[in-house]
């Protein structure tokens, strides 16, 4: 491996790691991409660095310039210890009920972090509009660049995935992979890495993982954008169509309880030693389900998007769960 000249070229080039469960239950090879590996530890390093170099390639961001964002907390890791790597200053804005370890992760990392009411994206106080407002605001007033990052509807956000998380399953899998699922924040991930993969190998099935309180599996199966359930998990679940969803052609698609998802997870930790984020338990159980449909003896990938630690306050917390109805890790 080379010498990388800062941060940002460690990431992404993640291992592909054998979920030994999940390949016996269904007699499939069920692989997960390991984003948690990256230096911010999530999937959406990848797209904060690909967002960063687009504003930079069409000038709207300039040495010193400040980027503002909305996130649910893993872009604007993300994006902060880019902007810190590369001359930038980052102003996030999160909804309160995002776990307190991105946010003291992001407050770490010496980002400004403004804390809004987790209200729907209807409303105009949703994070995301507060954060084009902020950074509008913000524009008027500095004399050096400002831009807000935008990430359901900036396009480079799943120009990363077509430009390197597609290829490298391609060429970590040599090809020999039948099947993809992930669930969808931005949309990004799924639809970048669908597009890289189907582009190759149109006959690669690609399919949506998608939590309770999401929309978009009413979208793939029946064109209905309808949300049902609810969920504990955090940075997926979406309701509309983003720009980086716009295009996308998808196989199937599955929505996933977080008692499934959970039980999951708590395996993992203690049989496979990976302790994974929600959205990860959501992918795997995914990805189990592709598999039973598609039949024994293929390959199918899969996104290991953050580690647990990132909520250990929540989903690996007894009195969280007791409070959600959840089941509790049984080794707590
Ligand atoms: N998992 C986690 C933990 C995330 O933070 C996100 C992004 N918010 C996703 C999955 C979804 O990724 P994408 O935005 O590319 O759809």
């Amino acid at each position: 491996m080379p010498i990388h000249t800062n941060i940002v070229d460690a990431i992404g080039n993640t291992p592909l790691i054998k979920l030994r469960k999940a390949s016996e239950l269904t007699g499939c090879t069920i692989l997960g991409k390991a984003e948690f590996l990256n230096p911010g530890q999530s999937v959406k390093d990848r797209a904060a660095l690909s967002i960063i170099r687009a504003a930079e390639a069409d000038g709207s961001l300039k040495p010193g310039g400040t980027i503002i964002e909305g996130t649910a907390g893993n872009t604007g890791i993300g994006l902060t210890l880019v902007a810190n790597a590369l001359g930038y200053k980052t102003k996030i804005v999160m909804p309160r009920t995002q776990s307190q370890e991105k946010k003291d992760a992001i407050r770490l990392l010496g980002a400004q972090l403004v804390e809004v009411d987790a209200v729907p994206y209807k409303n105009p106080n949703n994070y995301i509009h507060y954060s084009r407002r902020l950074a509008e605001e913000e524009a008027s007033k500095s004399d050096k660049s400002v831009i807000w990052a935008n990430q359901f509807d900036n396009i480079a956000n799943r120009q990363a995935h077509i430009d390197t998380t597609g290829p490298e399953i391609w060429q970590q899998t040599e090809g020999q992979v039948d099947g993809f699922i992930c669930a969808a924040g931005s949309g990004g991930t799924i639809a970048g890495v669908a597009m890289a993969l189907k582009d190759r190998n149109k006959d690669i099935q690609c399919a949506l993982a998608d939590p309770g309180g999401a929309a978009l599996y009413g979208y793939y199966k029946n064109g209905e954008l309808k949300s049902e359930g609810t969920s504990i998990t955090e940075g997926i679940g979406q309701g509309r169509i983003t720009a980086n969803l716009e295009g996308l052609e998808l196989d199937d698609a599955f929505r996933i309880t977080d008692e499934v998802a959970l039980e999951i997870l708590y395996d993992l930790t203690i049989n496979e030693g990976m302790c994974l984020g929600g959205s990860a338990g959501i992918n795997i159980a995914g990805a189990i389900e592709l598999a039973k449909s598609m039949g024994p003896g293929k390959t199918i990938v899969t996104m290991l998007c953050d580690y647990g630690n990132r909520y250990q306050s929540k989903m690996y917390n007894p009195v969280f769960l007791k409070e959600k109805g959840l089941p509790t890790p049984p080794w707590m």
